[in-house]
């Protein structure tokens, strides 16, 4: 088993830490707001209160965090633990972020010899409790092959992608599809609503038609009832929008469902709906449209 060190306790990394655990391995934490370090310790992690006394003698050194910000902060300025990691831990960065972000992470680790894998994760707060995640993954195949004992307890799937940086763009990919669905999900509801249709009978049909998706069936469920309650939170859709619209005009290609998603989160973000559920893009769709979407 594997001596594995871990930095972030949000929806996310609190559930990967959980199965690491149960899988065995011996996992060591450092989360920012101290108060969350308690609870993990109830699942059997070791938890330390700098980060600092994390680098040493790890095996792989993991950490998912909210967005480039605190990368800068914790990995590649601020503590700059990339810059302190020993060689021969492998480093893997589960957090979603800008591909450039990613790019300086793995030039400061390769110039110390220690390996590097981006590894961003599809699924939300279920997934990640139940060890179901998604993980799409960058660098060396050989690196790749030998993280799967702490990739493979905390997803259902891994898809090795190639080469270094190529999970964060995937990860960038899939998230377009996430925020067209969404958009989608909430223009047809607002549209239904308008035109007097049940919505539950809409749901109905969506469920089952040749457009159905796990989304349109998640989300529609939750907005009928308004409940909004924290999955994947509106302002890290926020964040992903504007990621994926940067990413796109580097490449000289539209991305107009992001443009959208990015104008529909930052009304529901300085509505103050910004901690609930990335869903609430529905919600300011329906405010928008003026038409109240509870049956
Ligand atoms: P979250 O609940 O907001 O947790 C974010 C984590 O990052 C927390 O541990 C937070 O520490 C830490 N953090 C934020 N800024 C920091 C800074 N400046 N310095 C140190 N630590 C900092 O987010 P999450 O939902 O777990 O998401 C984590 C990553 O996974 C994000 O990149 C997100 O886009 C991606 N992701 C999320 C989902 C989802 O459904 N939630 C799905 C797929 C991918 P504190 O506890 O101190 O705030």
């Amino acid at each position: 088993m594997a001596k594995v060190s871990f930095i972030g306790l949000g929806i996310m990394g609190s559930g990967m830490v959980a199965n690491l655990v149960k899988a065995g391995h011996e996992v060591t934490v450092w989360n920012r707001t101290a108060s969350k370090l308690d609870e993990i310790k109830r699942v059997g992690a070791k938890t330390v209160s700098n980060p600092e006394e994390l680098i040493s003698g790890a095996d792989f050194f993991m950490y998912c965090l909210a967005d480039d910000r605190a990368i800068s902060e914790v990995i590649t300025g601020g503590y700059s633990l990339a810059s302190r990691v020993e060689p021969g831990t492998i480093a893997i960065d589960l957090s979603t972020i800008d591909p450039e972000t990613s790019a300086k992470e793995r030039a400061i680790y390769e110039s110390r010899g220690v390996e590097f894998l981006d590894a961003p994760v599809f699924g939300t707060k279920g997934e990640a409790r139940d060890g179901g995640l998604w993980i799409v993954i960058g660098g060396k195949e050989s690196v790749f092959k030998q993280a799967l004992p702490v990739l493979e307890p905390i997803s259902a799937t891994t898809h090795y992608m190639g080469s270094g940086g190529n999970g964060s763009k995937m990860k960038l990919v899939g998230n377009l599809l996430v925020a067209s669905q969404l958009v989608s999900i909430g223009e047809a509801l607002a549209l239904a609503k308008k035109a007097g249709l049940d919505l539950r009978k809409v749901l109905e049909v969506a469920a089952v038609a040749d457009f159905k998706t796990p989304i349109y069936a998640g989300v529609g469920a939750g907005v009928i009832k308004g409940d909004y309650e924290v999955n994947f939170p509106l302002k890290l859709m926020l964040k992903d929008a504007r990621l994926i619209q940067a990413f796109a005009s580097q490449l000289g290609t539209s991305a107009t469902i992001a443009e959208t998603t990015e104008d529909l989160a930052r009304e529901g973000v300085d509505a103050g709906l910004g901690e609930l559920n990335a869903s609430a893009i529905v919600k300011v769709i329906a405010n928008r449209a003026g038409v109240d979407l509870v049956e």
